[in-house]
């Protein structure tokens, strides 16, 4: 993937910082990423990567020209100096052959071999380990050989969204840096240059629910969840509220996913993503705070109302309370149906209270 810094959303102090450490000839060896997924960690290490292979920019630089060979070799994931690994999709631990090979090619291959051959094109090899915090105690061990022995020849850049996932010993070879989520326009921006919406509109209602993850952002692109959050928030802004429809609705979402109970938790988590989004927004509404037009469903739900503006802002925050207080039910394993029961019945409660 080839990368500009223009291209990389957010970020800008850390890129900042890149910068500063590369003009003092001052990049340690050893770096590690942290935050959570889908912020664009790993497009940080990778355009690191480019501006030092690039053959055009001097090296104390953050920038490439897009042109040399390395750049290319980048764009097209071939660079030979670069090595790049992470954990498979259907597997929950880093395989360990990636670290130190397979069996009958043990120490011949994999990252910490790799790291000590010289550099093929460039002055130094790159590895990136995405998912090191999914790295069992062999890989970590066998990786932190290798870190234990900084050579000029080699840039090391660890990524993790769980920093406590890595072992003491590894985290204290690297420097760690931080990343923070993106900010919601980041997010929404990301979006439609990546054609994954097609409005602003849409950009920005999927980009207020994704926690500042391009991940999260691309998991609610799902059609299923799409229509799961019409159906829900037009129940929602139905007056007077049906609390059997509402329940019925959402038991019905969580059958729907199959008898995985934490598939089924999820999907509850996102139903309550989606009340308390329909719940802020009407907040804001209520409050005359909101800054671009409120949605049909939103006023009709506020106007719907009883009683003056303080009123209707005192009840919608204790619907939106109700909404966290579900939350924590969900996450600390209450019965699915009889939480859903109640947060019905109780949001029918505080409407008509
Ligand atoms: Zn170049």
């Amino acid at each position: 993937m080839s990368t500009t810094t223009e291209s990389i959303r957010g970020h800008h102090s850390i890129l900042k910082m890149l910068e500063r450490a590369l003009s003092r000839s001052r990049l340690p060896h050893a770096l590690l990423f942290a935050g959570a997924a889908g912020i664009g960690k790993k497009r940080v290490a990778l355009h690191l990567a480019q501006c030092l292979f690039c053959l055009r920019t001097p090296p104390d630089e953050l920038s490439c020209c897009q042109t040399c060979d390395s750049c290319k070799q980048m764009a097209a994931g071939t660079h030979p100096d670069l090595i790049s690994v992470e954990c498979p999709p259907d597997k929950n631990i880093l395989p360990l052959s990636l670290i130190i090979g397979e069996d009958e090619h043990r120490g011949r291959e994999g990252v910490c071999y790799e790291m000590s051959l010289r550099p093929m094109v460039g002055d130094r090899r790159i590895a990136i380990i995405d998912d090191a915090d999914k790295m069992n105690a062999e890989s970590a061990n066998a990786l932190l050989k290798t870190l234990e022995e900084p050579s000029a020849n080699y840039l090391m850049v660890l990524i993790a969204s769980e920093l406590d996932a890595i072992l003491p010993t590894i985290r204290s070879r690297c420097q760690l840096i931080r990343f923070n989520q993106l900010p919601l326009e980041d997010v929404a921006a990301l979006l439609l240059n990546q054609q994954l919406v097609e409005s602003e509109d849409q950009a920005l209602q999927i980009a207020r629910l994704s926690e500042g993850s391009l991940k999260i952002a691309s998991q609610l692109l799902d059609e299923n969840l799409q229509s799961l959050r019409g159906n829900i928030t037009g129940l929602l802004s139905r007056h007077p509220f049906q609390p059997h429809a509402f329940s019925e609705a959402v038991i019905q979402a969580i059958d729907d996913v199959g008898g995985n109970t934490a598939a089924q938790r999820k999907t509850a988590l996102w139903v309550i993503k989606f009340c308390a989004d329909f719940y802020h927004q009407s907040l804001q509404f209520a409050a005359g705070y909101q800054t671009a037009p409120a949605a049909a469903h939103v006023e009709r739900f506020v106007s719907g109302l009883p009683g003056e503006t303080e009123d209707r802002i005192e009840t919608i925050g204790n619907l939106l309370g109700r909404m966290l207080q579900t939350e924590e039910q969900v996450n600390q394993n209450v019965s699915l149906p009889l939480c859903i029961e109640s947060l019905s019945q109780d949001l029918r409660g505080i409407q008509t209270k």
